[in-house]
């Protein structure tokens, strides 16, 4: 059998919680590391600063001792102690001098050892001042060494050697705290990063959770999240995002059920009209009239599913082209195309139309918004009525508006004209054919290419319908 690891085989949660600790280890790595420097740094520093202090001293004695041993007639044994006996002021714990062979003619610490293999007394034989400085086990050691010249030759050197306890101690008291300060803060860091990262990896483990749980249908679900940080907000944001999608999942439901409504009721006219041609014996007129309400109640079939059509489309891709457009040939060719419907329906159309109207929107979709207006104006109106239609340029804008002399609409179904599938007049709608989709497919169109649609309307007098697009501004295309 053949098993296939994919990287989805990881729960999203423990890929989530490894990347979570190797962002923290990364952390307290990084920090581990400056603070180590900065311990290393400050106790270099700090002996540095002690060495330095001692510098001047020590080599002031040395040249001091090196100026008095130059005048000497003569660089021996006794005369070197003579001297320095004298000389009170120089209290070093080692003092040595040499002749230009590095041959002790003098030592403090007397030894069996008299060739004084120091470097830095070699270095001082050469010519230089020398001063180094070191720190062992608590204590400052100093050592500085000057040549001894006479006339500009060199007759030998002075070394010294000072320990310094008391700065030592100085320089240990001030490793250790910086060690202790550096170890508390190392711990501190660690402790603080683990925390948050195992109490970030929760927070972040219960919107992993919610996203499963929501992924798994259930839209009501929602993120419980605390506080105020990125996470919170986003938990926020996320029970926006289901909010949303459980509207437009209602939305949808809601869509179908009307949609299989609405064709259910063409279906069983059709259905029961031709059961009735099958099992009666009618004649030859009656069948004609039966067969004429079969083709009838198909086309309302068609019309339904090509608005059905037009209502997805929008919803897929709204407003995505356009091309520049006079309202006004559009408006006439609707008015001629519903003639015959308004002869039919006694309804007089009238025409009121500005000319030079460009607006941007698809030539297919003007004609949808105009017909469905002018249509709804022709069938909701009264035997003998008026439809007027007018359009001018008003400002920025191009309106358009559709009255007419019928009914009006009633208020409380003002709010819904727009809706999909709502009739006002279910009967007249009906019977006209209607599938209340008409004024949702305007309303989205008018919407999706920049406009506003509006409706004043009276019971008894009539309805009056302004569409208003942004006018297309030719010469500031130019
Ligand atoms: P329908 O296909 O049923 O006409 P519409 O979406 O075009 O659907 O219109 C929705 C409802 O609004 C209609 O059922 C009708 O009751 C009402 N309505 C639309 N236009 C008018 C109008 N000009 N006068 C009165 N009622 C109207």
């Amino acid at each position: 059998m053949l098993v296939i690891i994919s990287e989805s085989n990881n729960p999203p949660s423990r890929r989530f919680r490894n990347s979570q600790f190797f962002y923290a280890i990364s952390y307290v790595a990084v920090t581990m590391a400056v603070l180590i420097f900065l311990n290393v740094y400050c106790s270099i520093l700090s002996r540095k600063l002690i060495y330095r202090s001692k510098e001047h001293s020590l080599v002031e004695k040395c040249q001091l001792a090196a100026d008095e041993l130059g005048s000497l007639e003569k660089l021996d044994a006794s005369s070197i102690s003579l001297l320095l006996e004298k000389m009170e002021s120089l209290t070093v714990t080692r003092l040595i001098v040499t002749d230009p062979s590095a041959t002790a003619l003098y030592d403090s610490v007397p030894g069996e050892n008299r060739l004084i293999l120091l470097p830095e007394v070699l270095q001082a034989l050469d010519g230089r001042n020398i001063f180094n400085g070191d720190y062992k086990k608590g204590v400052v050691i100093c050592r500085a060494a000057t040549p001894i010249t006479q006339g500009g030759r060199i007759i030998g050197s002075v070394y010294m050697t000072e320990y310094d306890p008391v700065r030592g101690a100085l320089v240990k008291e001030l490793q250790l705290h910086v060690l202790q300060i550096t170890a508390g803060l190392a711990l501190f860091l660690t402790l603080f990063a683990l925390v948050y990262s195992i109490r970030f990896g929760l927070r972040m483990d219960r919107i992993m959770n919610s996203m499963q749980i929501i992924q798994s249908g259930d839209y009501s679900h929602k993120v419980v999240m605390g506080g105020n940080d990125e996470l919170a907000l986003l938990g926020r944001e996320f029970n926006d995002l289901t909010d949303k999608l459980q509207l437009s999942e209602a939305k949808r439901t809601q869509f179908v059920a009307d949609a299989s409504h609405e064709i259910k009721t063409p279906l069983a006219s059709i259905r029961l009209l031709a059961d009735s041609i099958l099992q009666n014996d009618m004649d030859r007129d009656t069948m004609r009239e039966f067969v004429s309400d079969i083709g009838a109640e198909a086309e309302r079939l068609n019309r339904m599913t090509e608005k059905l059509l037009t209502l997805t489309r929008l919803d897929s891709e709204p407003g995505s082209e356009v091309e520049i457009l006079h309202i006004a040939p559009t408006v006439r060719r609707v008015s001629r195309i519903l003639a015959p419907t308004a002869r039919a329906a006694h309804v007089r159309v009238q025409l009121e139309l500005e000319e030079n109207c460009p607006i941007l929107i698809l030539e297919d979709n003007l004609y949808q918004i105009v017909f469905n207006l002018m249509e709804n104006g022709i069938k909701y109106n009264t035997p003998g009525g008026k439809l007027k239609v007018t359009l001018k340029r008003q400002g920025e804008d191009a309106l358009l508006t559709v009255q007419d002399t019928g009914p009006g609409i009633p208020a409380e179904a003002l709010p819904h004209i727009f809706e999909r599938f709502y009739r006002a007049d279910k009967s007249r709608s009906r019977a006209t054919g209607g599938s209340g989709l008409g004024l949702s497919i305007v309303h989205d169109l008018v919407e999706s290419n920049g406009g506003q649609i509006r409706v004043e309307t009276k019971p008894g007098t009539g309805s009056l319908f302004s569409v208003s697009f942004p006018l297309f501004d030719t010469e500031a295309a130019l």
